[in-house]
Protein backbone atom coordinates (compact mmCIF):
# COMPACT_ATOMS: atom_id res chain seq x y z
CA UNK A 1 0.00 0.00 0.00
CA UNK A 2 2.94 2.28 0.64
CA UNK A 3 5.34 3.65 -2.04
CA UNK A 4 8.22 3.05 0.47
CA UNK A 5 11.34 1.46 -0.44
CA UNK A 6 10.50 -0.98 2.88
CA UNK A 7 11.38 -4.53 1.63
CA UNK A 8 9.81 -7.29 3.80
CA UNK A 9 12.70 -9.49 4.51
CA UNK A 10 11.76 -13.42 5.57
CA UNK A 11 11.30 -13.73 8.80
CA UNK A 12 13.29 -15.82 10.31
CA UNK A 13 11.34 -17.00 13.44
CA UNK A 14 14.26 -18.64 15.29
CA UNK A 15 14.57 -17.59 18.52
CA UNK A 16 16.18 -14.12 18.87
CA UNK A 17 16.55 -13.78 15.42
CA UNK A 18 13.60 -12.25 14.75
CA UNK A 19 14.12 -9.15 16.16
CA UNK A 20 16.83 -8.78 13.99
CA UNK A 21 15.40 -9.42 11.11
CA UNK A 22 12.85 -6.86 10.86
CA UNK A 23 13.02 -3.29 8.90
CA UNK A 24 13.55 -0.26 10.29
CA UNK A 25 14.56 1.33 7.02
CA UNK A 26 14.65 5.27 7.40
CA UNK A 27 13.26 6.04 4.22
CA UNK A 28 9.88 8.52 3.06
CA UNK A 29 10.38 10.87 5.45
CA UNK A 30 6.83 12.46 4.68
CA UNK A 31 5.52 9.34 3.52
CA UNK A 32 2.13 7.60 4.61
CA UNK A 33 2.64 4.63 7.07
CA UNK A 34 3.34 1.62 5.80
CA UNK A 35 0.46 -1.07 6.58
CA UNK A 36 3.04 -4.16 5.89
CA UNK A 37 5.28 -2.88 8.09
CA UNK A 38 2.85 -3.09 10.96
CA UNK A 39 1.66 -6.14 10.03
CA UNK A 40 4.91 -7.77 10.35
CA UNK A 41 5.23 -5.91 13.98
CA UNK A 42 1.98 -7.53 14.75
CA UNK A 43 3.40 -11.32 13.66
CA UNK A 44 6.78 -11.07 15.50
CA UNK A 45 4.73 -9.82 18.55
CA UNK A 46 2.19 -12.61 17.95
CA UNK A 47 4.64 -15.28 17.00
CA UNK A 48 5.36 -17.93 20.07
CA UNK A 49 8.88 -16.49 20.74
CA UNK A 50 7.39 -14.06 22.97
CA UNK A 51 4.86 -16.45 24.31
CA UNK A 52 1.85 -14.33 24.62
CA UNK A 53 3.21 -11.29 26.38
CA UNK A 54 2.17 -12.06 29.75
CA UNK A 55 3.57 -8.97 32.16
CA UNK A 56 6.20 -10.24 33.91
CA UNK A 57 7.19 -13.79 32.35
CA UNK A 58 9.99 -14.11 29.87
CA UNK A 59 7.82 -13.52 27.21
CA UNK A 60 6.74 -10.56 28.47
CA UNK A 61 10.54 -9.41 29.41
CA UNK A 62 11.45 -10.47 25.54
CA UNK A 63 8.85 -8.03 24.31
CA UNK A 64 9.96 -5.14 26.27
CA UNK A 65 13.22 -5.51 24.76
CA UNK A 66 12.11 -6.06 21.02
CA UNK A 67 9.89 -2.32 21.41
CA UNK A 68 13.59 -1.17 23.83
CA UNK A 69 15.63 -2.22 20.11
CA UNK A 70 13.30 -0.75 17.84
CA UNK A 71 12.91 2.32 20.02
CA UNK A 72 16.90 2.82 19.80
CA UNK A 73 17.57 1.99 16.50
CA UNK A 74 15.20 4.58 14.94
CA UNK A 75 16.87 7.10 16.85
CA UNK A 76 14.09 7.88 19.63
CA UNK A 77 15.56 9.11 23.02
CA UNK A 78 15.73 6.34 26.21
CA UNK A 79 13.03 8.28 28.94
CA UNK A 80 12.93 5.36 31.45
CA UNK A 81 13.45 7.07 34.95
CA UNK A 82 17.19 5.09 35.03
CA UNK A 83 18.33 7.21 32.11
CA UNK A 84 21.62 6.93 33.62
CA UNK A 85 21.49 3.30 34.03
CA UNK A 86 22.51 0.49 32.13
CA UNK A 87 21.86 0.17 28.48
CA UNK A 88 18.58 -1.28 28.79
CA UNK A 89 17.64 0.31 31.78
CA UNK A 90 17.44 3.39 30.21
CA UNK A 91 14.59 2.46 28.28
CA UNK A 92 12.60 0.74 30.78
CA UNK A 93 10.17 2.00 33.96
CA UNK A 94 9.48 -0.89 36.34
CA UNK A 95 7.25 -2.02 38.84
CA UNK A 96 5.95 -4.62 40.83
CA UNK A 97 3.15 -7.35 38.98
CA UNK A 98 2.08 -10.82 40.35
CA UNK A 99 2.08 -13.55 37.86
CA UNK A 100 -0.30 -15.98 37.72
CA UNK A 101 -0.46 -18.75 34.99
CA UNK A 102 -2.64 -21.92 34.44
CA UNK A 103 -0.49 -25.27 34.18
CA UNK A 104 -2.00 -27.83 31.74
CA UNK A 105 -3.50 -29.43 31.51
CA UNK A 106 -7.02 -28.20 32.95
CA UNK A 107 -10.56 -30.14 33.40
CA UNK A 108 -13.60 -29.13 34.08
CA UNK A 109 -16.56 -31.83 33.95
CA UNK A 110 -20.01 -31.64 35.31
CA UNK A 111 -22.17 -34.69 35.70
CA UNK A 112 -25.75 -35.22 36.54
CA UNK A 113 -25.85 -38.50 38.08
CA UNK A 114 -29.89 -37.77 38.89
CA UNK A 115 -30.81 -36.59 35.49
CA UNK A 116 -32.88 -38.39 33.54
CA UNK A 117 -30.91 -40.39 31.80
CA UNK A 118 -27.84 -39.56 34.00
CA UNK A 119 -25.35 -37.34 32.33
CA UNK A 120 -21.81 -35.93 32.12
CA UNK A 121 -20.64 -33.07 30.00
CA UNK A 122 -16.81 -32.50 29.51
CA UNK A 123 -15.73 -29.40 28.83
CA UNK A 124 -13.30 -28.26 25.71
CA UNK A 125 -10.99 -26.05 26.81
CA UNK A 126 -10.72 -23.18 24.69
CA UNK A 127 -14.11 -22.61 23.26
CA UNK A 128 -16.01 -23.90 26.16
CA UNK A 129 -14.32 -23.06 29.54
CA UNK A 130 -11.52 -20.84 30.48
CA UNK A 131 -10.19 -20.63 33.68
CA UNK A 132 -10.32 -16.98 35.47
CA UNK A 133 -6.34 -16.67 34.97
CA UNK A 134 -5.80 -15.49 38.67
CA UNK A 135 -7.68 -18.79 39.74
CA UNK A 136 -5.62 -20.96 42.22
CA UNK A 137 -5.30 -24.09 42.13
CA UNK A 138 -8.08 -26.22 42.23
CA UNK A 139 -9.05 -30.12 42.77
CA UNK A 140 -12.60 -30.22 43.61
CA UNK A 141 -15.70 -32.12 42.92
CA UNK A 142 -18.69 -30.11 44.31
CA UNK A 143 -22.22 -29.57 44.03
CA UNK A 144 -23.64 -26.73 42.14
CA UNK A 145 -25.85 -23.78 43.10
CA UNK A 146 -27.33 -21.66 40.90
CA UNK A 147 -27.41 -17.77 42.12
CA UNK A 148 -28.61 -16.21 39.38
CA UNK A 149 -26.50 -12.78 38.27
CA UNK A 150 -24.36 -13.04 41.46
CA UNK A 151 -25.98 -10.30 43.44
CA UNK A 152 -26.75 -10.29 47.24
CA UNK A 153 -28.18 -6.61 47.74
CA UNK A 154 -31.07 -6.49 50.39
CA UNK A 155 -30.96 -2.69 50.55
CA UNK A 156 -32.07 -2.62 47.07
CA UNK A 157 -34.22 -5.48 47.00
CA UNK A 158 -32.10 -7.75 45.17
CA UNK A 159 -30.49 -10.55 47.14
CA UNK A 160 -30.19 -13.88 44.67
CA UNK A 161 -28.10 -15.83 47.79
CA UNK A 162 -31.12 -15.46 50.36
CA UNK A 163 -32.36 -18.65 51.48
CA UNK A 164 -29.37 -21.04 49.22
CA UNK A 165 -26.58 -22.75 50.92
CA UNK A 166 -23.54 -22.25 49.16
CA UNK A 167 -21.00 -23.04 51.81
CA UNK A 168 -18.52 -25.94 50.58
CA UNK A 169 -20.36 -25.25 47.01
CA UNK A 170 -19.60 -23.82 43.88
CA UNK A 171 -21.89 -21.15 42.80
CA UNK A 172 -23.07 -20.59 39.41
CA UNK A 173 -23.82 -17.26 37.71
CA UNK A 174 -24.53 -15.13 34.59
CA UNK A 175 -22.20 -12.37 33.79
CA UNK A 176 -23.67 -9.14 34.45
CA UNK A 177 -26.55 -7.58 35.92
CA UNK A 178 -30.12 -7.88 35.41
CA UNK A 179 -31.13 -4.47 33.66
CA UNK A 180 -33.52 -3.27 36.73
CA UNK A 181 -30.71 -3.67 39.07
CA UNK A 182 -29.61 0.10 39.20
CA UNK A 183 -25.53 -0.46 39.75
CA UNK A 184 -22.55 -1.41 37.96
CA UNK A 185 -21.53 -4.60 39.10
CA UNK A 186 -17.84 -5.58 38.82
CA UNK A 187 -16.86 -9.83 38.94
CA UNK A 188 -14.64 -8.80 41.52
CA UNK A 189 -17.58 -7.75 43.89
CA UNK A 190 -19.64 -11.14 42.65
CA UNK A 191 -16.11 -13.03 43.49
CA UNK A 192 -16.38 -11.23 47.09
CA UNK A 193 -19.78 -12.49 48.13
CA UNK A 194 -19.01 -15.81 46.69
CA UNK A 195 -16.09 -16.16 49.20
CA UNK A 196 -17.98 -14.99 52.05
CA UNK A 197 -20.86 -16.61 51.63
CA UNK A 198 -18.32 -19.64 52.05
CA UNK A 199 -18.90 -20.78 48.38
CA UNK A 200 -15.16 -22.48 47.28
CA UNK A 201 -15.36 -21.92 43.66
CA UNK A 202 -17.62 -20.12 40.81
CA UNK A 203 -18.84 -20.77 37.53
CA UNK A 204 -19.70 -17.78 35.19
CA UNK A 205 -20.97 -17.56 31.89
CA UNK A 206 -22.83 -15.06 28.86
CA UNK A 207 -26.94 -15.46 29.40
CA UNK A 208 -28.39 -15.94 26.27
CA UNK A 209 -30.66 -12.64 26.36
CA UNK A 210 -27.24 -10.38 25.56
CA UNK A 211 -27.15 -7.04 27.20
CA UNK A 212 -27.64 -4.03 25.42
CA UNK A 213 -23.81 -3.17 25.68
CA UNK A 214 -22.76 -6.58 24.73
CA UNK A 215 -24.64 -7.08 21.55
CA UNK A 216 -23.33 -3.78 20.31
CA UNK A 217 -19.95 -4.32 21.50
CA UNK A 218 -20.89 -7.60 18.83
CA UNK A 219 -19.75 -9.85 22.56
CA UNK A 220 -21.12 -13.36 22.23
CA UNK A 221 -21.18 -16.62 24.33
CA UNK A 222 -17.55 -17.39 24.19
CA UNK A 223 -15.27 -17.77 27.22
CA UNK A 224 -12.64 -14.88 27.80
CA UNK A 225 -9.62 -14.81 28.99
CA UNK A 226 -9.60 -12.21 32.28
CA UNK A 227 -8.58 -11.84 35.80
CA UNK A 228 -10.75 -11.34 39.01
CA UNK A 229 -8.84 -8.41 40.00
CA UNK A 230 -9.83 -9.14 43.70
CA UNK A 231 -9.07 -6.98 46.36
CA UNK A 232 -7.88 -10.03 48.36
CA UNK A 233 -4.89 -11.61 47.01
CA UNK A 234 -6.50 -15.22 46.71
CA UNK A 235 -9.30 -15.14 44.87
CA UNK A 236 -12.05 -18.13 44.41
CA UNK A 237 -11.00 -20.42 41.89
CA UNK A 238 -13.71 -19.87 38.83
CA UNK A 239 -14.25 -20.77 35.25
CA UNK A 240 -16.16 -19.07 31.93
CA UNK A 241 -18.20 -21.39 30.79
CA UNK A 242 -19.82 -20.87 27.12
CA UNK A 243 -23.16 -20.60 26.43
CA UNK A 244 -23.74 -23.50 25.27
CA UNK A 245 -22.74 -25.45 28.22
CA UNK A 246 -24.48 -23.35 30.14
CA UNK A 247 -27.82 -23.93 28.76
CA UNK A 248 -26.82 -27.93 28.69
CA UNK A 249 -26.55 -27.62 32.72
CA UNK A 250 -30.39 -25.59 32.42
CA UNK A 251 -31.06 -28.61 30.35
CA UNK A 252 -30.47 -31.37 32.54
CA UNK A 253 -32.40 -29.81 35.03
CA UNK A 254 -35.53 -29.31 32.61
CA UNK A 255 -35.02 -26.17 32.62
CA UNK A 256 -34.32 -23.63 30.05
CA UNK A 257 -31.57 -20.59 30.78
CA UNK A 258 -33.01 -18.52 28.52
CA UNK A 259 -36.48 -18.25 30.40
CA UNK A 260 -35.03 -18.07 33.65
CA UNK A 261 -32.73 -14.74 32.29
CA UNK A 262 -35.78 -13.37 31.09
CA UNK A 263 -37.85 -14.08 33.86
CA UNK A 264 -34.47 -12.18 36.27
CA UNK A 265 -34.47 -9.51 33.75
CA UNK A 266 -38.31 -8.63 33.09
CA UNK A 267 -40.30 -10.53 36.80
CA UNK A 268 -37.48 -9.83 39.08
CA UNK A 269 -38.12 -13.07 40.38
CA UNK A 270 -34.77 -14.42 41.97
CA UNK A 271 -34.15 -18.17 40.35
CA UNK A 272 -31.54 -19.39 42.95
CA UNK A 273 -31.51 -23.03 43.58
CA UNK A 274 -29.50 -26.30 44.21
CA UNK A 275 -28.71 -28.03 40.82
CA UNK A 276 -29.31 -31.41 40.60
CA UNK A 277 -25.55 -31.74 39.36
CA UNK A 278 -21.75 -31.77 40.47
CA UNK A 279 -19.07 -30.19 39.32
CA UNK A 280 -15.67 -31.08 38.89
CA UNK A 281 -12.31 -28.54 39.20
CA UNK A 282 -8.83 -29.14 38.46
CA UNK A 283 -5.68 -27.43 37.14
CA UNK A 284 -2.47 -26.06 38.54
CA UNK A 285 -1.68 -22.61 38.77
CA UNK A 286 1.51 -20.87 39.58
CA UNK A 287 1.54 -17.40 41.04
CA UNK A 288 4.71 -15.65 41.36
CA UNK A 289 5.88 -11.96 42.26
CA UNK A 290 7.69 -10.52 39.10
CA UNK A 291 8.67 -7.16 37.55
CA UNK A 292 6.18 -5.27 35.15
CA UNK A 293 7.80 -3.13 32.17
CA UNK A 294 7.00 -0.29 30.82
CA UNK A 295 9.32 1.12 27.79
CA UNK A 296 9.59 4.82 26.79
CA UNK A 297 11.19 6.48 24.22
CA UNK A 298 10.74 10.35 23.36
CA UNK A 299 11.47 13.11 20.53
CA UNK A 300 12.50 15.80 22.54
CA UNK A 301 10.36 18.96 20.96
CA UNK A 302 12.35 21.93 19.47
CA UNK A 303 10.27 24.53 21.22
CA UNK A 304 12.79 26.19 23.95
CA UNK A 305 9.77 26.56 26.39
CA UNK A 306 7.15 23.56 24.88
CA UNK A 307 9.73 21.20 25.02
CA UNK A 308 8.86 20.69 28.69
CA UNK A 309 4.98 19.79 27.57
CA UNK A 310 4.94 15.95 26.97
CA UNK A 311 2.30 14.42 24.15
CA UNK A 312 2.13 10.98 25.28
CA UNK A 313 1.46 8.08 22.88
CA UNK A 314 0.73 4.84 24.06
CA UNK A 315 -0.45 1.00 23.40
CA UNK A 316 -0.47 -1.47 26.04
CA UNK A 317 2.36 -4.17 24.97
CA UNK A 318 0.91 -7.05 26.97
CA UNK A 319 -1.16 -10.07 26.53
CA UNK A 320 -2.42 -13.15 28.64
CA UNK A 321 0.35 -15.55 27.59
CA UNK A 322 0.23 -18.76 27.71
CA UNK A 323 -2.71 -20.30 29.71
CA UNK A 324 -3.59 -24.09 30.56
CA UNK A 325 -1.39 -24.84 27.58
CA UNK A 326 -3.11 -22.37 24.92
CA UNK A 327 -1.52 -19.36 23.42
CA UNK A 328 -3.65 -15.78 23.80
CA UNK A 329 -1.26 -14.31 20.88
CA UNK A 330 -2.96 -10.79 21.37
CA UNK A 331 -2.25 -10.13 17.29
CA UNK A 332 -5.27 -7.57 17.60
CA UNK A 333 -4.95 -7.12 21.57
CA UNK A 334 -2.40 -5.15 21.35
CA UNK A 335 0.40 -5.88 19.22
CA UNK A 336 -1.91 -3.82 16.56
CA UNK A 337 -1.59 -0.84 18.95
CA UNK A 338 1.55 -1.47 19.62
CA UNK A 339 2.79 -1.79 15.66
CA UNK A 340 1.19 1.80 15.35
CA UNK A 341 3.16 3.14 18.33
CA UNK A 342 6.04 1.84 16.32
CA UNK A 343 5.43 2.79 12.83
CA UNK A 344 4.69 6.56 13.96
CA UNK A 345 7.66 6.48 15.84
CA UNK A 346 9.57 6.37 12.88
CA UNK A 347 7.52 8.22 11.40
CA UNK A 348 7.82 11.06 13.62
CA UNK A 349 11.45 10.83 14.02
CA UNK A 350 12.07 11.54 10.43
CA UNK A 351 10.40 14.46 10.34
CA UNK A 352 11.27 17.67 11.90
CA UNK A 353 10.71 17.61 15.72
CA UNK A 354 7.10 19.00 16.89
CA UNK A 355 7.57 22.09 19.61
CA UNK A 356 6.64 19.76 22.14
CA UNK A 357 8.02 15.98 23.25
CA UNK A 358 6.36 13.17 22.31
CA UNK A 359 6.53 10.37 24.74
CA UNK A 360 6.08 6.90 23.13
CA UNK A 361 4.67 4.62 25.77
CA UNK A 362 4.54 0.53 25.60
CA UNK A 363 3.06 -0.42 28.46
CA UNK A 364 2.70 -3.91 30.34
CA UNK A 365 -0.30 -4.78 32.67
CA UNK A 366 -2.98 -3.50 30.73
CA UNK A 367 -4.40 -6.97 30.89
CA UNK A 368 -4.48 -6.95 34.82
CA UNK A 369 -6.19 -3.88 35.46
CA UNK A 370 -3.95 -1.31 33.80
CA UNK A 371 -1.17 -2.26 35.96
CA UNK A 372 1.66 -0.23 34.08
CA UNK A 373 -0.28 2.59 33.22
CA UNK A 374 -1.42 2.97 36.42
CA UNK A 375 2.11 2.97 37.48
CA UNK A 376 3.29 5.59 35.16
CA UNK A 377 0.74 7.43 36.70
CA UNK A 378 1.90 7.33 39.60
CA UNK A 379 5.65 7.48 38.90
CA UNK A 380 5.85 9.61 36.14
CA UNK A 381 8.53 10.75 34.04
CA UNK A 382 7.78 13.70 33.09
CA UNK A 383 4.86 16.13 35.02
CA UNK A 384 1.88 15.32 34.82
CA UNK A 385 1.07 18.63 35.03
CA UNK A 386 3.64 19.34 31.64
CA UNK A 387 1.72 16.22 29.61
CA UNK A 388 -0.95 17.88 27.67
CA UNK A 389 -2.55 14.49 26.32
CA UNK A 390 -2.39 11.43 26.67
CA UNK A 391 -3.25 8.92 23.16
CA UNK A 392 -4.36 5.66 23.33
CA UNK A 393 -4.27 2.95 20.84
CA UNK A 394 -5.69 -0.41 21.97
CA UNK A 395 -7.07 -2.90 19.10
CA UNK A 396 -6.77 -1.59 16.14
CA UNK A 397 -6.55 -4.07 14.03
CA UNK A 398 -10.09 -5.25 12.86
CA UNK A 399 -13.43 -3.86 12.65
CA UNK A 400 -16.10 -2.05 10.39
CA UNK A 401 -13.60 0.46 8.70
CA UNK A 402 -15.04 3.25 11.44
CA UNK A 403 -12.85 4.52 14.38
CA UNK A 404 -14.27 4.88 17.49
CA UNK A 405 -12.56 7.89 19.28
CA UNK A 406 -13.50 8.62 23.12
CA UNK A 407 -12.30 12.10 24.13
CA UNK A 408 -12.10 13.60 27.81
CA UNK A 409 -10.54 16.32 29.90
CA UNK A 410 -10.40 18.23 26.36
CA UNK A 411 -12.39 19.63 23.27
CA UNK A 412 -12.78 17.21 20.68
CA UNK A 413 -11.90 20.00 18.23
CA UNK A 414 -8.37 18.95 17.73
CA UNK A 415 -9.75 15.71 16.55
CA UNK A 416 -12.22 16.79 14.65
CA UNK A 417 -9.36 18.55 13.03
CA UNK A 418 -7.14 15.49 12.46
CA UNK A 419 -9.64 13.79 11.38
CA UNK A 420 -9.87 15.99 8.63
CA UNK A 421 -6.14 16.65 7.52
CA UNK A 422 -5.83 12.41 7.76
CA UNK A 423 -8.78 12.89 5.13
CA UNK A 424 -10.96 10.85 7.76
CA UNK A 425 -13.83 12.61 8.49
CA UNK A 426 -16.36 10.78 7.75
CA UNK A 427 -14.74 7.52 9.56
CA UNK A 428 -13.95 9.03 12.79
CA UNK A 429 -16.85 9.07 15.52
CA UNK A 430 -16.08 11.20 18.14
CA UNK A 431 -17.15 10.30 22.13
CA UNK A 432 -16.77 11.34 25.25
CA UNK A 433 -14.79 9.10 27.99
CA UNK A 434 -14.72 5.56 27.44
CA UNK A 435 -13.88 3.60 30.66
CA UNK A 436 -11.43 0.68 29.70
CA UNK A 437 -8.01 1.14 28.81
CA UNK A 438 -4.54 2.96 29.97
CA UNK A 439 -6.08 5.94 29.23
CA UNK A 440 -8.12 5.75 32.36
CA UNK A 441 -5.26 6.06 34.81
CA UNK A 442 -4.28 9.36 33.27
CA UNK A 443 -8.06 10.57 32.36
CA UNK A 444 -9.00 10.01 36.39
CA UNK A 445 -5.25 12.22 36.85
CA UNK A 446 -6.81 15.49 34.99
CA UNK A 447 -4.85 14.73 31.72
CA UNK A 448 -6.42 15.32 28.62
CA UNK A 449 -7.02 11.95 26.80
CA UNK A 450 -8.23 9.94 23.40
CA UNK A 451 -8.84 6.30 23.62
CA UNK A 452 -8.61 5.44 19.77
CA UNK A 453 -9.99 1.77 18.73
CA UNK A 454 -11.53 0.82 15.24
CA UNK A 455 -15.09 0.49 15.44
CA UNK A 456 -17.11 -2.23 15.07
CA UNK A 457 -17.26 -6.02 16.52
CA UNK A 458 -13.60 -8.02 17.94
CA UNK A 459 -14.87 -11.39 17.17
CA UNK A 460 -11.33 -12.45 18.46
CA UNK A 461 -11.62 -10.63 21.89
CA UNK A 462 -9.42 -12.20 24.69
CA UNK A 463 -9.47 -15.38 23.24
CA UNK A 464 -6.66 -17.31 21.28
CA UNK A 465 -7.87 -17.32 18.05
CA UNK A 466 -7.05 -13.59 18.41
CA UNK A 467 -3.86 -14.19 15.47
CA UNK A 468 -2.17 -12.36 13.36
CA UNK A 469 -3.86 -14.20 10.16
CA UNK A 470 -7.51 -12.10 11.07
CA UNK A 471 -5.87 -8.60 10.83
CA UNK A 472 -6.76 -6.28 8.48
CA UNK A 473 -4.60 -3.51 6.78
CA UNK A 474 -6.31 -1.36 5.66
CA UNK A 475 -7.85 -1.08 9.56
CA UNK A 476 -4.36 -0.67 11.06
CA UNK A 477 -3.52 2.31 8.06
CA UNK A 478 -6.74 4.50 9.22
CA UNK A 479 -5.52 4.14 12.60
CA UNK A 480 -1.69 5.23 12.22
CA UNK A 481 -2.99 8.03 9.63
CA UNK A 482 -5.60 9.25 12.34
CA UNK A 483 -3.31 9.28 15.26
CA UNK A 484 -0.69 10.59 13.64
CA UNK A 485 -2.17 13.86 12.73
CA UNK A 486 -3.78 13.89 16.02
CA UNK A 487 -0.24 13.59 17.59
CA UNK A 488 1.20 15.89 15.83
CA UNK A 489 -1.78 18.88 16.11
CA UNK A 490 -1.24 18.50 19.82
CA UNK A 491 2.72 18.64 19.76
CA UNK A 492 2.80 21.90 17.66
CA UNK A 493 -0.88 23.56 19.09
CA UNK A 494 0.28 27.09 19.73
ZN1 LIG B 1 -7.29 -6.82 26.25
Amino acid sequence: MSPSGCVIRSMLFMSGVAMLALPVDAAEPFGLPDPSRMVQDIQVLSHLDFAGRQTGTEGGRRSAEYVADRFDRLGLTPAGPQRMGTERKAWEQTGPVTVTQIEAPATLVFSFPEAHPPGTIVSQLGSQFLPVLDSPSINLTAPLVFVGYGIADPARGWDEYEGVAVRDRVVMFLRGKPPHYPLHVQHAEKEQIARAKGAVGFVTFTGPVLSRYAARRGMGHQPLAFYTNAEDDRPLPGVWISGEIGAAIFHAQALSVTDVQISLNNDRVVHSKALNGLVHMQWTSQRQARSLVNVLGSIPGRDPVLKDDVVILGAHRDHFGNQAGLLFAGADDNASGTAVLLELARMLKNRPASKRTILFASFSGEEQNLLGSTWYVQHPTHPLAHTVAMINVDHVGLGNGELTVGVANMSKDVAVRAAKQAGLSEVVKLYGFFPGGDHVPFTKAGVPTVAVVTAGTHPHFHQASDTPDTIQLDRLDTAARFVLALTQRLANAP
